[in-house]
């Protein structure tokens, strides 16, 4: 098992304003904020986390937001959904709250015999939340408003949509270890059984759908996780062996990180469970104050002036 691709481990899209992203995430879906970063290429610019309590590879959200970008269009070549894993019996109490909170969502649906709703972030990023066939028995993360019985446990799916899926499902099959479990329509499920959770990646073939573009609420990448550096290092080989271009291993402070793009147009990265998120503050106070990098640490004070304060 230690060798294989572990599911997700984290997506990272792009939002808007950083208080808005912030209340969103964690006052209404109830995401525990586990680190205030910036972007290490952009450090005028926050990159924000949610998760769950231990910032669980399998459960990471992250967002660069600027205050001022333009939507993003979804089309084919993109990440269209992030998927999130809810207890059973929990969808009425999310839609009473999404509508609470004046969110935009749909009724519940059906899909693989798995309920689900759909609703959108304040930036028009598509999220899910479902009911898993197979109980999962992560904890999750739930502040008191919403309490353990509805809390998101972390990732259920990621879905690519694609003018044709045939060069990514060869990534997913034969370099990720993924199978094929199931099809309806014009969308493949794909699952790794390397982990219970955050194992699920559907594919939509879209043919003749324009190119989607990436802005304020799409997706920037997709990150796949493994164990450690030797099985990252060993997966570098795989893909370059495939003819694939790929970075050098780059250190994100909380992961390590290959990234590449797949056939179908999306990025996607490969990320380590070390060194995690506790290397630079205490778990009980993760997401507390502002994290920078060795290399931005002596620009704090004209960082910090430049950030908006999030409250
Ligand atoms: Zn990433």
């Amino acid at each position: 098992m230690e060798n294989k691709i572990l599911g997700l481990h984290h997506v990272t899209a792009i939002a808007g304003q950083a208080q808005r992203n912030y209340d969103f995430y964690t006052k209404v879906l109830g995401l525990r904020f586990v680190k205030k970063t910036v972007n290490f290429d952009d450090p005028h610019t926050y990159h924000l986390y949610y998760g769950d309590y231990n910032g669980s590879g399998g459960t990471i959200l992250t967002f660069f937001p600027w205050e001022h970008i333009t939507r993003g269009r979804r089309g084919t070549g993109q990440t269209t959904e992030v998927g999130f894993s809810v207890p059973a019996g929990s969808l009425d109490f999310w839609l009473d709250r999404l509508e609470k909170h004046n969110v935009i969502y749909n009724k519940v649906a059906e899909k693989f015999g798995e309920p689900y709703l759909t609703l959108v972030d304040p930036d028009g990023l598509k999220l899910e939340l479902t009911v898993t066939k197979n109980a999962d028995q992560r904890p999750g993360y739930a502040p008191d408003d919403i309490g353990a019985a509805n809390g998101i446990k972390g990732f259920h799916h990621v879905t690519l949509t694609l003018a044709d899926i045939k060069g990514t499902a060869d990534v997913l099959t034969d370099i990720f270890g993924y199978k094929l479990a199931d099809q309806q329509v014009n969308r493949y499920r794909f699952v790794t059984d390397a982990v219970e959770n955050a194992a699920t990646v559907d594919l939509v073939e879209a043919k003749g759908e324009p190119m989607g573009t990436v802005a304020g609420g799409s997706v920037h990448h997709v990150a796949f996780r493994v164990k450690d550096d030797a099985t990252e290092l060993a997966f570098r080989k795989k893909i370059v062996d495939k003819g694939f271009n790929i970075t050098p291993q780059i250190d994100r402070n909380y992961f390590h990180s290959l990234y590449f793009r797949e056939p179908g147009g999306v990025l996607f990265e490969i990320a380590t469970d070390n060194p995690g998120f506790a290397v630079d503050e205490p778990v009980e106070s993760l997401g507390s104050s502002l994290k920078l990098p060795a290399q931005h640490e002596r620009r704090r004070a004209e960082i910090e002036a430049v950030l908006p304060i999030l409250k």
